[in-house]
């Protein structure tokens, strides 16, 4: 390091953490394997308990397992009914899985951006034309769902894969759009080790999404619409359900929720309140009344220009900062870049007007892989660690911008 630079305080405590999965997880797969009920092919009483708990935290009518997120993705595109000829409207700073369904589901992505000094869909930027939107609120920070619903006469799908428990304006994310969907992979704020759940208000949709992935028994049990009736007694063949025991895990899981955000709310707090002491220019979104952010690495958006984002990276691991990459820019993979490549794997696109996205045409996206760094908060009491986090923060920033 040259010498006129002060050297960067270091974070120097360990990151804080308690056992993830504790008595009552043991408990009920120990209870599960007891009884030798690893898979239900209905709503038996562990999924229906796991699912029940997730309608009620969400405020919905129904929730529906799947094995993962992207399960549960694919079936609410599909209930809602996107097409080949209308995109899916998305941000691209998102999961890629999330970009990819709207292929799985028969349509394909249409790019749309990032509202500036935000991470979430810009409800002016949706493209008109387009079929449903889909709306990712990233890294828990809850998408302005009334302006979002107002840009749009189609459905919405919110993909709450960040944001457990989390609300906008006094009501639940998964709870807005059409149809909400939740991962539940380990690293997301409630873990069934791979799960993933839809909820939705629309019987319809529920239904429908059901016909995806479920085993008949369970359509024969529950399909009352009479245009999906004659799919009882075979699907659509996935099979996308969720393991009896990921379902126990869920549900202890999800009870645990409310303590870990409630530390993790009061470490950002800390962080917060020293980051305006100081002056430093940073800080989280700021949240519309009545909402409450998710859980899963905190954008922090650094409110001075950054000309070099990888220097200014390199400086925060160097300090030990508990920073995570934002994702790759997707709009740049082969994948997305190379039509021929896309044609290859899902060859429908060819039906669709798809065109490889130019990242330039989203500067609001842009903006937001340069200003936003992902700050993992700890989820339990640390306000030592936070205060050695908030001054290497503050120093970092100071030095390199
Ligand atoms: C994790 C994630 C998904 C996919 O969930 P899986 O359970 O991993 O399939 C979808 N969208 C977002 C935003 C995610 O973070």
């Amino acid at each position: 390091m040259p010498e006129h630079l002060p050297t960067i305080p270091a974070v120097t405590l360990p990151f804080p953490r308690t056992v993830k999965y504790g008595p009552d997880d043991h408990a009920a797969v120990a209870a599960l394997l007891d009884q030798g009920r690893l898979s239900d092919t209905g709503r038996g009483p562990t999924i229906a308990a796991c699912e029940g708990a997730f309608a009620a935290a969400t405020g919905t009518r129904h929730a529906l397992s799947f094995n993962s997120g992207t399960a549960a993705l694919q079936a609410a595109l599909h209930a809602v009914g996107v097409t080949p000829d209308a995109g899916v409207a998305m941000s691209p700073l998102t999961w890629i899985s999330a970009i990819l369904v709207a292929l799985h589901a028969g349509s394909y992505p249409v790019f749309a951006d990032v509202e500036p000094g935000s991470v979430n869909l810009d409800p002016a930027a949706i493209p008109a034309g387009c079929g449903t939107v889909l709306v990712t609120h990233a890294w828990g920070t809850p998408a302005r769902m009334d302006a979002l619903l107002a840009a749009t006469d189609q459905p919405i799908v919110e993909d709450c894969s960040h944001a457990h428990g989390a609300r906008y304006a006094d009501r639940p994310l998964g709870s807005w759009g059409a149809a909400g969907c939740f991962s539940l992979m380990e690293r997301k704020p409630v873990s069934a080790g791979e799960g993933g759940i839809l909820t939705t208000n629309d019987r319809c949709v529920y239904e429908r999404a059901m016909t995806v992935g479920h085993h008949p028994h369970r359509l024969a049990a529950e399909l009352t619409q009479p245009d999906l009736l004659a799919l009882s007694g075979t699907g659509l063949g996935y099979k996308t359900r969720m393991p009896t025991l990921a379902a126990a895990i869920a549900h202890t899981q999800l009870r645990a929720l409310p303590a870990r955000a409630a530390a993790a709310e009061s470490n950002l707090a800390d962080l917060t309140t020293a980051h305006a002491a100081t002056g430093t220019p940073i800080g989280a979104p700021v949240l519309a009344p009545g909402s409450v952010r998710g859980w899963y690495g905190t954008p922090l958006i650094i409110t001075e220009p950054v000309t070099d984002p990888d220097a200014l990276y390199d400086a925060f691991t160097a300090a030990r900062l508990p920073v995570r990459r934002l994702y790759d820019d997707w709009l740049t993979s082969p994948l997305l870049a190379d039509p021929a490549l896309l044609r290859s794997a899902f060859p429908h696109v060819r039906h669709t007007p798809w065109t490889a996205p130019d990242p330039h045409a989203f500067p609001g996206y842009l903006q937001a892989r340069r200003q936003t760094v992902l700050v993992k908060i700890p989820d339990v009491p640390a306000a030592d660690y936070m205060h050695q986090v908030a001054a290497a923060l503050t120093a970092c920033l100071h030095h390199h911008l």
